[in-house]
């Protein structure tokens, strides 16, 4: 009998996108985004907009996005941001007229912009991208402290389906511990607002791993959530990354071992308690209330459209090229980065980015599969590129067979639960040589 290998750490690192922006590179020559986009799928786009402000920085956080936006910033901001969105429509062309199937907005906080800020928001969404945001879903994320009645209004008037409130923890010494202060007072009063604005669905992320967090914390946690009865509930394990405020875990006398122990528990904790009260989960992070209204593709789920970034935090995908501006985590690099966004007048070429060829797309598509509940439809991979999804992947899928974390059924290959809770370590065993070397030597900065 063979022995199995020892199980690899569970977290190591978030695929919610692949190839991961640090394997992106300087592009050179410089791509034209007509040339770019002219022979690519418009029928179905996603937008995404994206606000680099906060008004604080999450101790966990490596988004791209900085503390505050002084002396008009914003408004600076949002220029580069319509004169970028005029640049990228233009290179879309008219034949066939683009069209957009879903819109987002992200960060940072886009609700760091006050109200008369996120009409305007809209308004490059919709009168120069041309994105009908009534009719199609809309998803905006928010802090508790910049979720006001104002923003809000404005966002339920202008078609937000979705509202994601960062919520983290709902015990206040959690929160202080994550670095991320607020009261919990604060936050019920946000989701009060949320609620009165009555968009459909309203999001709240949690986090478990938080030093201090016990058993009983993370169920008070759970609970204050559940509430609300939210449509949607995110549970993430805690991250703690190089140049964020956390920096390193915060108790030495945790080993990090123990730390993954903890973790681990938190999540089954967290995932039986809500699966014990009305929602199913969808991937190891994301559960929905078993009667929330349906919300268009799920995050994972586009596998094929386009994807138009505006904003310079933001990712653009091309069946061939992903693509961005610079990216950084220190406050020092991210605020040069957006001075140089702001002060760009020429919008018309891709800077950063990472060629997507065949090999890369089948991985992607294996990977944005594999990671949910449902797992690959094999027919739907088969149709896409011709192969068998078992030829190509056989060694990291028997991997994951000796570890008993693959459910192989004739028509679909899905995580076991146990395979689910390790999502984050199965993830990078998908990553090609290159990805990962590319990665390995990126400078984190
Ligand atoms: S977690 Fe969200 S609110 Fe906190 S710093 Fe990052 S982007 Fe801003």
């Amino acid at each position: 009998m063979t022995a199995v290998a020892a199980l690899p750490r569970p977290y190591q690192n978030y695929v919610y996108a692949y190839p991961h922006k640090t394997s992106y590179r300087p592009l050179s020559p410089r791509p034209a985004l007509a040339q770019l986009w002219r022979d690519e799928a418009r029928h179905a786009l996603s937008l995404y907009l994206h606000i680099p402000f906060c008004e604080v920085r999450c101790g966990f956080c490596n988004l791209f996005t900085r503390v505050g936006a002084p002396d008009g910033l914003t408004g600076r901001y949002l220029d580069a941001l319509e004169r970028q969105a005029h640049a990228v429509r233009e290179a879309l062309g008219e034949r066939p007229e683009p069209s957009f199937a879903t819109a987002a907005f992200g960060g940072g906080t886009p609700t760091y912009l006050e109200a008369r800020e996120l009409e305007r928001l809209c308004d490059i969404a919709e009168q120069v991208m041309g994105a009908d945001l009534r009719a199609i879903p809309l998803s905006v994320e928010a802090s508790p402290a910049t979720a006001t009645a104002d923003r809000l209004a404005v966002l339920a008037a202008r078609g937000t389906t979705r509202l994601s409130l960062g919520v983290q923890s709902f015990v206040d010494a959690e929160a202080r511990a994550a670095v991320r202060p607020q009261r919990r007072a604060d936050v019920e009063a946000a989701l009060g607002c949320v609620r009165a604005a009555g968009i459909p669905v309203l999001n709240i992320d949690l986090i478990y791993g938080i030093d201090g967090q016990t058993e009983s914390s993370w169920r008070l946690s759970l609970d204050a959530a559940l509430q609300w009865q939210p449509e949607e509930i995110y549970l993430y394990p805690l991250y703690v990354r190089p140049l964020t405020g956390l920096g390193r875990h915060v108790d030495p006398a945790v080993s990090e071992r123990d730390w993954d122990a903890q973790r681990l528990n938190r999540y089954r904790e967290g995932r039986d308690h809500l699966l014990a009260h009305g929602y199913r989960q969808v991937s190891m992070r994301m559960f929905r209330r078993v009667d929330a209204p349906p919300q268009g593709p799920d995050d994972y789920a586009c596998q094929t459209d386009g994807m138009i970034g505006l904003g310079c935090g933001a990712r653009s995908y091309t069946s061939t090229l992903h693509y961005s501006f610079d990216y950084a985590v220190s406050s020092r690099e991210v605020r040069s980065i957006i001075d140089t966004y702001t002060a760009t007048t020429d919008f018309t070429r891709a800077l950063v980015g990472r060629a997507v060829d065949d090999g890369e797309a089948r991985r992607r598509h294996l990977l944005q599969s594999l990671l949910q509940v449902d797992g690959l439809a094999v027919a739907d991979y088969e149709l896409r590129f011709g192969r068998d999804p078992r030829a190509d992947f056989a060694a990291e899928l028997g991997l994951l067979a000796e570890r008993g974390w693959l459910d192989d059924t004739a028509d679909r290959l899905r995580l076991t639960p146990n395979g689910l809770a390790y999502s984050d370590a199965i993830g990078p065993e998908f990553f090609s040589p290159a990805v990962r070397s590319a990665m390995a030597d990126y400078e984190l900065r």
